[in-house]
C-alpha cells in the first residue's frame, strides 16, 4: 500500500511537470482536463485508452519541444492526425500529440522535380487539391482522402484503391524529418555509401537506429526474405523486407536462393519508418513525390448473383490493365440501399445482385478509357453469373457510384442492433489470383464459428476487408472474436499472405506478429524498436510487445449500458444508447469541403467540436454509468436513475452544436446529433435553472404577437445601446447581432382582413371545403408571420394565383422549443398542431411551409414526439411551398408564362432542408424563370442557425462559420440576386455582407404578376 501511494505520488508529479514545462517551453494547447482525455481516447477503432493529457503543437518547434519534454519526464506519447486508424494505433495511455489542428503547411511544391514538402497535418484531400492545379496527385488514395493526414498515411503505410498503379505512401516517401524518442531532430533519406557510413559510426541516438537496423538486417536477411509475403499489400510488422536488395525480395517459395549482397542495401531507413506507427519517430515533415494525374477516368460495373462468380471475373478485369478493381457484396449492397444519400446511386444497381466490382480505368486519352471500359464489358458478357455490367464514363454517374465504394466501411458500423461486422482480421491479402479460394475458406471459417460477413475491398491486390459479424457486448462473441483470428492466421499463413495488407498493426494485431512472421524476425522487430526507443516511449504496444486483442475495449464485454429514458422516439434505432454508438469513429464529421457536416469542427478545426466528440462523450457516459446487472430488476434499477449524461463536461462538447442536422444525412451512419442534442440538453436542465434567453425562446410563439403589437417601440428599443448592452448581459443576445424587425401588420392580421380568409381553426363545422385538390393549408410559422410578412402575403398571393385557396396552419411548430430541448413543451405543441392538421392531412391537402427549419419539423420531429399514424400522415403532406409548386409546374397541372429575368441568382439552402429533402425542389422552382443564371452555392452552413448565431457565446463562431464558404460566394458576385430560404440564413447574409436575401416565392413573385395564365 505505502509503494502504491509513492507510485501515485511520483506520476502525479511528473504529469504536474509535464503540464509545467509543456506550458512553459511551448506555444501548444496543453490540455490535461477530463473532457479533452474522454475524446483522445478513442480513433475509428473498438477501443479505449484514456490518455494522461493531449498536446496540440502550433508549430514543428513545439512538436520537437513537446516531444523533448516527454522524453525527459520518461513519459510514452501518441502522436494523432485524423485518428481514423481501425486497429487502435492512435490511441495510447501517454501523452498524445494532436498534429492535425495547427501543422498543417505544404511548406513547398516543386512542379518540375515532382515533389512536395509538408507538414504532418496536411489532410491529403487538401494536398491534392494544391497540386491539381499542376496536373498531379499524390497517388495512394486512402478511402478517409479528405480526413487522413500525411503523417497518419506514413504511420500507417496507408494505400487506397488504386494501389495497383501507385502502390502504397512508402513509395512516394523520398525523405523524412523526423523527432527521435531521446527528441533529436533528424533526418531520413537517401545516403551514400559513405554517409551511410558515418551513421552507424555516429554515437547519438541516431547511430543506434541505424546501427540496430543494419545489423538485423545483415544477420536476418534471408529469414527476413522467406517470412515476409511476397505481395504488394503487407502491412503488419516493421517494413524489414523493404531494406532488402530487390533480388532478395524475389526468393522462390522456400527462400531457397536468397544470397544477400550487404553493399547493394538500399542506405535510407525512409522504408522502415513509413508504417512504423508513430512506434520509431514523430515525423515533423515529409518530402513526398507526386505522380501526373491522369486527364480521364470511367468505370464499369460488373454485377453477379454470386461472390464467388464476381471473384472468378477478377483474372479477366486484370487483363484489361485497370487502375483499381473494388469488391462489395451483398451486405454492403444492401446496406447502401437503406442509406438516404445513396439512395440516387443505386438506381444504377440492377436487381439484387450478390457481389459487383468497380472495374476503373485510368488514361490520358478519352477514347482508350472507353475502349477498355466497353471491351471488357463485352468479354464479361458471358462470364457466369453476371446479372448486368453498368458503364459509368460520365462523372455525374461515375463519381457517386465511385464514392459509394468509399462509403462501405462506415455504413457498415450504421447497422442497427449490437451485432456489427467487426474489424480485426478484416484486411488480410493474398496474391490476387488465389482469392476466389481465399475467400471461400475464409468464409468455411466463419460458418464454423457460426457467424458470417461482409467481403469488400480491394480485389485488384488480393487485399478484401472481411469482417465477421459479433457482438463485442457478448463476452462469448469476445472469445469467438479471437478463436476465429487464430484459424484467420493459420489460413493467411498458409496462402503466404499478409494479416494486415492495409490498416496495420494497432492494438489488435501486434500480438499475432510473432506467429506471422516466426521468432527470428519478431525478435529483430524488437531489436529495432530498441535500437529507436529503447525506452518504450514511442507509441507503446503497437507492433511489437502488444497487449492482448481483447484488452482494451471501448464496451467491457459483459457490461449493460445505461439507456435512459426518452421523449423523443428512438426504437428505430434500439434505443438513446444505440443510437449513440451507431458513431464508429471513422471521421468523415472531419471533413472540412464540400456537404455541410460539420460546422463547428470545420470552423474552429478542433476534435473536441466534431459530431465524432458529442457521439464520444455521450456513449463514455452510458458506458461508465453502465452496470453488469444479474437480475432484470438491476438493470431497471440502473436504467432509472437520474440521467448519467447530466454532466457538465458533456454540456461543454455539445455547447458548439448548431442543431444544423447535416450529420443525420452526410454522417454516413446517419448520426443524428440534432435529435441527441434535444435528448440531451431535455435531461440536463431536468435539475437546473435555465438561462434566460432560453426561456424566451420557449415562449417565443407567445411573445412574437407582443412584440409585434408594440412593434414600432421594440423596434426603437432594439437600436438603443444601452438596451443591446442590457440584452447581451441578461440574455446573452450578442450586441454586434442585428435584431429582427417585429411587424405591427403582420402576416395573419393581413391574411384574416381578406375576405373568405380562414385558418383552420376558424372554419366552422358544416362549412362546406373547397375541393381538396384546390386546397393548401400553409403553416404560418412566427418567423414569417411576425419578421418577414412580406414572404408569407407574397406566398399567398402566388397560391392564389395559381388558383389554390389557401387556409392558415394557426399553429407553432416548435422549432425553438426543440432546440433547446423543451421537449415536453415541444410535444405538447406537436400533439395540440396534429389536433389541429388531423383533418386536413387525412384529406391528403398539402400542408405547405416557407420556412425549411419550421415545415420540416412537422416532418422530421413531430412522428418523434407523437408517435402513431396521425403524425405519419401529416409528414406524408408537409411540403416546402417552393418546392411543391414546383412539382405542380412539372405535373403540367399550373401553366406558367413567366417573364424574362435577367441576371445571375445565387441559391443558398438551409440546413434542415438539405438534410431531409434536400434543395433541388427550390432550385425546380427557379429554374422556371426563364433568363435566370442559377448557381447553387455548395456553402455549408451558414452558421446562425436560429438561435445559435444572436447568443454572446456563439456569435464568433457563427461569423466564422458563415466566413468559410457562404459569405465569400456571395462577395464574389456582387451583382447577383441572392435567394435563401431560410430566415437565419438570410439574417446571416444581410448582417454579414450588407445584401438583402430573398426567399424563393419572392423572387418568383416579383416576375410573376401577370404570368398566370388561363385561370
Ligand atoms: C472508413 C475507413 C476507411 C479507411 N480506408 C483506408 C484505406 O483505403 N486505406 C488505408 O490505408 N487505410 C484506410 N483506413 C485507415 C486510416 O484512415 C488510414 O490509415 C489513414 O491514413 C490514417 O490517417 P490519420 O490521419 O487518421 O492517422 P491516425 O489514425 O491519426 O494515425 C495513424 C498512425 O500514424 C501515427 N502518426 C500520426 N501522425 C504521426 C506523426 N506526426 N508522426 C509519427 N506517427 C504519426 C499514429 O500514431 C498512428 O499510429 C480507413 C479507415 C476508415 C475509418
Ligand atoms: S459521427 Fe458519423 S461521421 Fe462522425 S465519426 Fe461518427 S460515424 Fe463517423
Ligand atoms: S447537428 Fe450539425 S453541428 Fe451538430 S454535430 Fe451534426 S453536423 Fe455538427
Amino acid at each position: 500500500m505505502p509503494q502504491n501511494n509513492t507510485m501515485q505520488d511520483f506520476a502525479a508529479e511528473r504529469r504536474t511537470s509535464l503540464i509545467r514545462h509543456l506550458r512553459k517551453h511551448t506555444t501548444a494547447e496543453v490540455r490535461f482536463d477530463e473532457t479533452s482525455r474522454q475524446l483522445y481516447a478513442t480513433d475509428a477503432s473498438h477501443y479505449q485508452i484514456h490518455p494522461l493529457g493531449v498536446a496540440i503543437p502550433r508549430t514543428v518547434n513545439d512538436l520537437l519541444a513537446t516531444v523533448q519534454i516527454a522524453a525527459d519526464l520518461g513519459i510514452p506519447i501518441t502522436a494523432r492526425g485524423g485518428g481514423t486508424s481501425l486497429t487502435g494505433q492512435s490511441i495510447g495511455p501517454g501523452l498524445v500529440i494532436d498534429c492535425s489542428k495547427y501543422l498543417t503547411a505544404i511548406a513547398e511544391i516543386d512542379v518540375t522535380g515532382r515533389r512536395a514538402r509538408v507538414q504532418p497535418g496536411v489532410v491529403l484531400d487538401h494536398l491534392n487539391a494544391e497540386v491539381a492545379r499542376f496536373g498531379l496527385i499524390f497517388g495512394p488514395d486512402v478511402a478517409t482522402a479528405n480526413r487522413a493526414t500525411l503523417g497518419g498515411m506514413i504511420g500507417n503505410n496507408s494505400a487506397g484503391a488504386r494501389s495497383i498503379v501507385y502502390g502504397q505512401t512508402v513509395d512516394h516517401v523520398r525523405s523524412l524529418t523526423a523527432i527521435l524518442a531521446d527528441g533529436t531532430r533528424t533526418h531520413f533519406g537517401p545516403l551514400t555509401p559513405i554517409e551511410y557510413e558515418r551513421k552507424l559510426e555516429l554515437r547519438t541516438r541516431e547511430g543506434d537506429a541505424y546501427r540496430a537496423v543494419d545489423d538485423v538486417v545483415q544477420t536476418h536477411a534471408i529469414e527476413i526474405a522467406r517470412r515476409f509475403p511476397r505481395i504488394l499489400r503487407k502491412v503488419s510488422g516493421y517494413n524489414l523486407a523493404g531494406l532488402l536488395p530487390a533480388q532478395d525480395r524475389q526468393l522462390d517459395e522456400q527462400g531457397q536462393t536468397a544470397r544477400t549482397d550487404t553493399s547493394l542495401l538500399p542506405r535510407s531507413l525512409v522504408p522502415l519508418l513509413v508504417g512504423s506507427e508513430g512506434t520509431l519517430a514523430v515525423i515533423a515533415e515529409a518530402e513526398v513525390t507526386l505522380s501526373p494525374r491522369p486527364l480521364h477516368r470511367g468505370l464499369l460495373v460488373p454485377q453477379f448473383d454470386t461472390l464467388a462468380a464476381a471473384l472468378d471475373a477478377l483474372a479477366v478485369c486484370l487483363e484489361f490493365k485497370p487502375s483499381a478493381v473494388e469488391l462489395m457484396d451483398k451486405m454492403l449492397i444492401d446496406l447502401a440501399r437503406e442509406q438516404r444519400g445513396l439512395k440516387n446511386t443505386m438506381l444504377s444497381i440492377r436487381g439484387r445482385p450478390e457481389a459487383l466490382l468497380m472495374v476503373e480505368f485510368s488514361s490520358d486519352a478519352a477514347a482508350d478509357v472507353s475502349y477498355r471500359v466497353h471491351e471488357l464489358q463485352r468479354r464479361l458478357g458471358s462470364a457466369v453469373g453476371l446479372v448486368a455490367a453498368v458503364p459509368a464514363l460520365d462523372s455525374s454517374l461515375r463519381d457517386p457510384l465511385w464514392a459509394l465504394r468509399g462509403a462501405a466501411v462506415p455504413l457498415l458500423f450504421g447497422m442497427p442492433g449490437d451485432r456489427k461486422p467487426v474489424t480485426f482480421c478484416e484486411d488480410c491479402a493474398v496474391a490476387p489470383e488465389r482469392l476466389p479460394e481465399f475467400a471461400h475458406r475464409f468464409r468455411e471459417i466463419f460458418h464454423r464459428h457460426g457467424t458470417d460477413g461482409t467481403f469488400y475491398g480491394h480485389a485488384s491486390v488480393g487485399c478484401l476487408h472481411i469482417r465477421p459479424v459479433l457482438n463485442l457486448h457478448d463476452p462469448h462473441d469476445v472469445i469467438t472474436m479471437r478463436r476465429i483470428m487464430e484459424d484467420v492466421t493459420d489460413l493467411v499463413l498458409s496462402f503466404n499472405g499478409s494479416l494486415s495488407g492495409e490498416h496495420g498493426d494497432g492494438l489488435v494485431r501486434s500480438e499475432w506478429n510473432r506467429k506471422m512472421f516466426g521468432p527470428v524476425v519478431y525478435e529483430a522487430f524488437r531489436q529495432v524498436k530498441r535500437g529507436f526507443d529503447p525506452e518504450n516511449l514511442l507509441n507503446p504496444g503497437k507492433i511489437v510487445d502488444g497487449p492482448a486483442m481483447e484488452a482494451n475495449l471501448r464496451v467491457a464485454p459483459g457490461l449493460v449500458p445505461h439507456d435512459p429514458p426518452t421523449i423523443l422516439d428512438f426504437s428505430r434505432q434500439g434505443g438513446f444508447f444505440r443510437s449513440v454508438e451507431l458513431c464508429n469513429g471513422a471521421g468523415v464529421c472531419r471533413k472540412t469541403q464540400g456537404g455541410t457536416m460539420c460546422p463547428s469542427y470545420r470552423a474552429t478545426r478542433d476534435e473536441m467540436d466534431t459530431t465524432r466528440a458529442r457521439a464520444n462523450a455521450l456513449r463514455i457516459a452510458l458506458t461508465t454509468a453502465g452496470t453488469q446487472p444479474a437480475t432484470s430488476e438491476a438493470l431497471r434499477e440502473a436504467n432509472s436513475s437520474r440521467s448519467p449524461i447530466d454532466q457538465r463536461w458533456i454540456h461543454a462538447v455539445m455547447d458548439l452544436c448548431l442543431s444544423c442536422k447535416a450529420c443525420k444525412t452526410e454522417c454516413p451512419s446517419n448520426v443524428d446529433m440534432a435529435k441527441l442534442k434535444a435528448e440531451f440538453l431535455h435531461a440536463y436542465y431536468q435539475k437546473r435553472s435555465r438561462p434566460l434567453g432560453d426561456l424566451l425562446l420557449k415562449y417565443i410563439h407567445r411573445l412574437s404577437p407582443l412584440a409585434a403589437r408594440f412593434a414600432g417601440v421594440n423596434n426603437w428599443l432594439n437600436q438603443r445601446p444601452l438596451i443591446r448592452n442590457i440584452l447581451e448581459s441578461c440574455v446573452g443576445i450578442d450586441r454586434r447581432r442585428s435584431l429582427p424587425e417585429w411587424h405591427r401588420d403582420h402576416f395573419r392580421k393581413w391574411f384574416s382582413r381578406r375576405a373568405g380568409s380562414a385558418t383552420l381553426s376558424s372554419r366552422k363545422h358544416g362549412e362546406g371545403p373547397t375541393p381538396t385538390d384546390r386546397r393548401v393549408v400553409l403553416l404560418d410559422d412566427c418567423f414569417t408571420t411576425f419578421q418577414e410578412p412580406q414572404i408569407g402575403q407574397t406566398a399567398v398571393t402566388v397560391l392564389e394565383q395559381a388558383g389554390f385557396t389557401v387556409e392558415l396552419a394557426g399553429i407553432c411548430c416548435g422549432r425553438a422549443m426543440l432546440s433547446k430541448g423543451f421537449l415536453t413543451e415541444a410535444r405538447q405543441l406537436a400533439q395540440l398542431g396534429l389536433h389541429r392538421l388531423e383533418q386536413a392531412a387525412a384529406a391528403n391537402v398539402p400542408i405547405l411551409g416557407l420556412e425549411p427549419s419550421c415545415i420540416l419539423t412537422l416532418a422530421d420531429e413531430w412522428p418523434e414526439l407523437v408517435p402513431g399514424g396521425i403524425a405519419r400522415r401529416v409528414a406524408a403532406v408537409v411540403e416546402l411551398a417552393d418546392s411543391w409548386l414546383a412539382r405542380q409546374v412539372r405535373e403540367n397541372q399550373l401553366p406558367l408564362r413567366l417573364p424574362q429575368f435577367s441576371g445571375k441568382v445565387l441559391l443558398h439552402a438551409h440546413c434542415h432542408q438539405k438534410a431531409l429533402v434536400g434543395g433541388q425542389g427550390t432550385t425546380d422552382v427557379l429554374r422556371l424563370l426563364p433568363g435566370a443564371e442559377l448557381t447553387v452555392l455548395d456553402a455549408g452552413c451558414c452558421g446562425m442557425a436560429g438561435a445559435f448565431g444572436y447568443e454572446k457565446s456563439h456569435y464568433d463562431l457563427s461569423v466564422r462559420i458563415a466566413n468559410l464558404s457562404l459569405i465569400p460566394a456571395v462577395n464574389a458576385e456582387p451583382s447577383a440576386t441572392v435567394v435563401a430560404t431560410g430566415t437565419s440564413c438570410r439574417h446571416q447574409i444581410r448582417d454579414l455582407t450588407g445584401r438583402r436575401a430573398f426567399h424563393p416565392l419572392e423572387i418568383l413573385a416579383g416576375a410573376y404578376a401577370t404570368s398566370i395564365t388561363g385561370r
